[in-house]
């Protein structure tokens, strides 16, 4: 493993660790787990900003609706499957959100007024992947997946892709990658559904992508059985290609699972279900965050953001006063006041990849001002309030919940 592997920078980062009794899991130490909810609250705020409603659905259900759904036949040699004693049911652990999602919209009669009816969760999946394909947080048996599915007529299709395309640009760009490419997988040979639901389909994903400003591959008979789908390859800064986002239409599974809406002119009719994820799985996003960073996560995601350095056991007070009122800010801080030289402390800072140091000594406590160190090099000293104000802009994420 070389030193930008995530699986090293979680260890010497302090972030995560796996073990064997947890093969495939993952164990998320403090910081880790900052930088995860930190990504997750981010995720969350763009998912509702973009007109989505969060969802939480169980992690085991009955293996009847996985038979009903398709995913039994499909996935089922990779489901956790365990019995229920009392009830002598067969249950299983969810490798997806996507039948939950459909029963959230079945719960009460919808009308078409009420279309789109968007949902999002951030799904707890098991997979039994084979121990041989496990690795790191690229490839786990228990993920979270940033899930969210459309319930639509038709006639939405085309925007709501394009919703999602627009989505996907700022999240992306925010995240540190600016270049990504997309491709459009087609019907293949097996599907179901009829050649003019395909034709409408893949036209109106095609037409969405491009009205989004999208360039894209066509791959042939790659879309899924049930739908043709649009998949985003994000770029790393080792020219490493990595698909993460998806955007799928799917015909078939509010069929299977009786999702039904009346309509302007009072019938029941299926609606088109649209499936689509941002990063894909937490954990493997933050690989990828990671490597591609080799660890220099922007301020905004980075487990600690700020480092208050002592210069002296006298500066201790103090020192503790600004982190408070750094903490106060929302600013994720810790203070390092050993008795160690100033230097030490710096190049601590730096092997933790803590973005800002901030130094105190005898004479910012005199001045009631603090020193600030930015990764480049640059230095400023501000009075204590400014520095604060300074330091909460630069620690934000790039939108505000
Ligand atoms: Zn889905």
């Amino acid at each position: 493993m070389n030193d930008i592997d995530h699986r090293v920078l979680g260890n010497k980062l302090d972030l995560f660790h796996q073990q064997e009794e947890g093969a495939g899991m993952v164990f998320w130490h403090p910081r880790g787990w900052a930088l995860y909810r930190v990504l997750e609250d981010y995720i969350r705020a763009r998912m509702r900003r973009a007109g989505f409603r969060e969802i939480r659905t169980p992690q085991l259900l009955a293996r009847s609706l996985w038979q009903k759904s398709g995913h039994w036949e499909k996935f089922g040699a990779a489901m956790y499957s365990l019995a229920d004693a009392q009830e002598e049911r067969a249950l299983c652990l969810k490798p997806m959100s996507c039948p939950c999602h459909v029963q959230v919209f079945n719960h009460h009669v919808r009308s078409y007024r009420e279309l789109p009816v968007r949902y999002s969760e951030f799904g707890a999946c098991h997979r039994d992947e084979p121990s041989g394909s496990l690795e790191g947080l690229k490839r786990t048996r228990a993920f979270v997946q940033d899930d969210a599915h459309v319930f639509c007529a038709d006639v939405h299709i085309e925007a709501e892709v394009a919703r999602f395309c627009a989505l996907l640009r700022g999240v992306y760009a925010d995240l540190g990658f600016p270049s990504f490419k997309v491709a459009l997988a087609t019907r293949p040979v097996q599907r179901a559904g009829s050649d003019a639901v395909w034709d409408r389909a893949e036209a109106a994903l095609a037409k969405a992508a491009r009205a989004a400003g999208l360039e894209f591959d066509v791959r042939d008979g790659e879309g899924a059985f049930y739908g043709p789908k649009l998949e985003f390859h994000l770029t790393d800064n080792r020219a490493r290609s990595w698909q993460c986002g998806t955007i799928q239409l799917d015909f078939v599974l509010p069929d299977r699972l009786d999702a039904e809406f009346v309509n302007e002119r009072n019938e029941r009719e299926r609606p088109v279900m649209i499936h689509h994820a941002v990063l894909g799985s937490m954990e493997r996003f933050i690989a990828m965050l990671l490597e591609h960073h080799e660890g220099w996560l922007p301020v905004w995601l980075a487990p600690d953001q700020v480092v208050i350095a002592t210069i002296s056991d006298a500066n201790t007070a103090y020192a503790q006063e600004v982190m408070q009122a750094l903490d106060d800010a929302g600013i994720r801080v810790i203070l390092d006041n050993r008795p160690e030289r100033l230097e030490k402390k710096i190049v601590d800072a730096r092997e933790k990849q803590v973005p800002i140091l901030v130094a105190v000594g005898s004479r910012d406590e005199r001045d009631r001002t603090i020193s600030i160190r930015l990764r480049d090099g640059q230095q400023s000293t501000l009075v204590l309030a400014e520095g604060v104000e300074y330091l909460r802009r630069a620690a934000l994420p790039p939108v505000v919940c």
